[in-house]
């Protein structure tokens, strides 16, 4: 695999990542929480970084963002149309551009439903999936901006891409995703797996990320839900589970 792809844990539950270029060492972070492990992780990976990414402006996801520029020199990309809300943008990209990294680039991907300027990047070189908070392992982020047609159709848009792609998500909520997709799908033999595999990496201190996009086609009851209305009310379903 020509891209190393690396979690990086953040606060309680964030995964940031970093993804390194093996041919040129090009190296870009997703979502930096708070620069300290950001930075941490990029010196323990050689000390580059060129590009850092942001999939939406709620803190948790950009509040280590400036710090980590201001030592590392790296670019700040993020949704033009959520300008005015990000940090301070070096390139603002838009849905459909291809962002120079690697042999194949990141595609930026339209993503609204978490917030309405949502945008994920697919890195085909992985393949990769920085889907920050859309698609979770076994879950999807809450509807806080945007409705179960936008998120049914932002997740519509990953459709295309290979089952190994690796699904670099904006959080480990994979335990508490597992007993509520239980709930949903008891008799799904391969959810009842993922489960348990869930639960020994939770006892293990382990994350359980990344997953890949054919585990979460073949587990994940709101990628499974087949209209934006079933979407919908497992979300709603979701966000009063007491699991
Ligand atoms: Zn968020």
């Amino acid at each position: 695999m020509p891209l190393r792809v690396q979690p990086v844990k953040m606060r309680a539950d964030n995964t940031a990542w970093l993804f390194q270029d093996e041919a040129t060492g090009a190296t870009a972070f997703v979502d930096p929480a708070d620069a300290a492990p950001a930075i941490a992780a990029v010196e323990a990976a050689g000390g580059r970084l060129d590009l850092i990414l942001l999939t939406h402006h709620h803190d948790d996801h950009v509040g280590g963002a400036l710090a980590l520029k201001a030592r590392t020199g790296a670019a700040i990309l993020g949704n033009a149309a959520d300008a005015h809300r990000l940090p301070p943008l070096d390139r603002p990209v838009q849905p459909g551009d291809r962002i120079p990294f690697g042999a194949a680039g990141a595609e930026v991907i339209d993503t609204p439903g978490h917030t309405r300027g949502h945008i994920a990047y697919f890195l085909a070189d992985g393949p990769a999936l920085a889907c920050g908070d859309t698609l979770f392992s076994l879950g999807i982020g809450r509807l806080f901006e945007g409705t179960p047609e936008e998120m049914f159709e932002s997740l519509g848009r990953f459709g295309g891409f290979p089952d190994a792609t690796l699904v670099c998500c904006g959080h480990n909520y994979t335990a508490s995703n597992a007993r509520f997709a239980l709930t949903v799908d008891p008799e799904n033999a391969d959810l009842v797996t993922r489960a348990a595999e869930v639960r020994e990496a939770g006892a293990r201190g382990e994350l359980s990320v990344p997953s890949t996009l054919g585990q979460e086609r073949a587990t994940n009851p709101f990628l499974r839900a087949g209209t934006a209305e079933a979407l919908g009310r497992l979300r709603r379903e979701k966000d009063e589970f007491k699991g």
